[in-house]
């Protein structure tokens, strides 16, 4: 019997699993929806329902999960899972590794993403990059030498919670001030209906405000509207000043900007260039390249993979 290695990507909706190939290859991937109102013993019966499928006829040997954090990776315990009911200080690895009888390790759903890219993605061949994810919040990863650096707490890299000014709108953590708070898709919506509810004109006016989310912005910006081309400026400068301030503390080879509001594209990037600009030292901004994500929603399943070989050796002979 062969020895597979699995990769688990976990969210609020779905359940991702498939079995490595490859140092950053993986099969057919195994999907269902998450039971995320059922509590974490029901999610994680069906996360190993679906490495058992993913693993066909393979005993498998070892499992890396990445899961919506707060997590400590090192004791493999979930402090909160944002989506899903009952996630309090969960000790999923152990619980998985019971259930499919291998080890199991746990990481940050936004580490797995940044792994992925580093390895088969947009930062492919850095030393040092910054992962950093820009969608309903903000998120990331840093990675020195080749690998991530998560701190004491198995939590660094959280870039979204950076303080940009005194008295901007707090994040949902309540923070005043800081990027998420500033720049998230959470926060694009809200400046725009604030903006709306002043009276600033706007062919948003037209929309529902319910429905004013960032991916309306991004329309409405693209086709010329000067509201929407001002929220999406001041979001990507709030970005670009914490992006330089990035540059000068890690001097990274490559910033990865992914999420979902990286189809806003240069409405975002191009006052965060220019802003990083305003802040970060000369030498280390012309040496680190500022790129979009290259492996969409399927970098999650990707990094978990590439976290499974990282965690637990080389696919085996058999499986490639
Ligand atoms: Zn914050």
């Amino acid at each position: 019997m062969t020895a597979a290695l699995i990769g688990v990507d976990l969210g609020g909706t779905s359940i991702r699993a498939a079995v490595a190939i490859g140092d950053v290859t993986h099969g057919e991937p195994v999907h269902r929806d998450t039971p995320s109102q059922e509590g974490p013993a029901a999610v994680l019966d069906a996360v190993a329902d679906c490495a058992r499928q993913a693993a066909g006829d393979s005993h498998i040997r070892g499992l890396a999960i990445g899961i919506p954090g707060p997590i400590d990776p090192g004791a493999g315990v979930v402090h909160d899972a944002p989506n899903m009911t009952g996630w309090n200080e969960v000790p999923a690895a152990a619980m998985l590794s019971e259930r499919v009888e291998c080890p199991v390790v746990i990481c940050h759903d936004a580490a797995a993403a940044g792994y992925a890219e580093l390895k088969a993605g947009a930062g492919r061949g850095a030393r040092h990059l910054l992962f950093i994810t820009v969608s309903t919040g903000i998120g990331g990863a840093l990675f020195i030498d080749g690998d991530l650096y998560d701190g004491a707490t198995g939590s660094a890299g959280e870039v979204g919670h950076t303080p940009i000014s005194d008295d901007g709108p707090a994040c949902g953590q309540g923070h005043p001030g800081c990027l998420e708070g500033a720049s998230s898709g959470t926060a694009i919506a809200a400046r725009a209906r604030a903006e709306l509810s002043n009276g600033t004109p706007s062919s948003l006016r037209s929309l529902d405000p319910a429905t004013i989310d960032a991916r309306a912005i991004v329309t409405a910006a693209n086709a010329g509207d000067a509201l929407a081309l001002q929220v999406f400026n001041d979001a990507g400068h709030a970005l670009g000043r914490a992006i330089g301030g990035f540059i000068n503390v890690l001097a990274p080879d490559v910033i990865v900007i992914g999420g979902g509001l990286i189809h806003a594209g240069d409405l975002l990037l191009k006052p965060a260039r220019l802003a990083a600009t305003e802040i970060a030292f000369e030498i280390p901004y012309r040496r680190c390249k500022i790129v979009t994500a290259a492996l969409g929603t399927d970098a999650g399943l990707i990094g978990a993979v590439a976290w499974a070989v990282r965690s637990f050796g080389g696919v085996p002979v058999g499986m490639r």
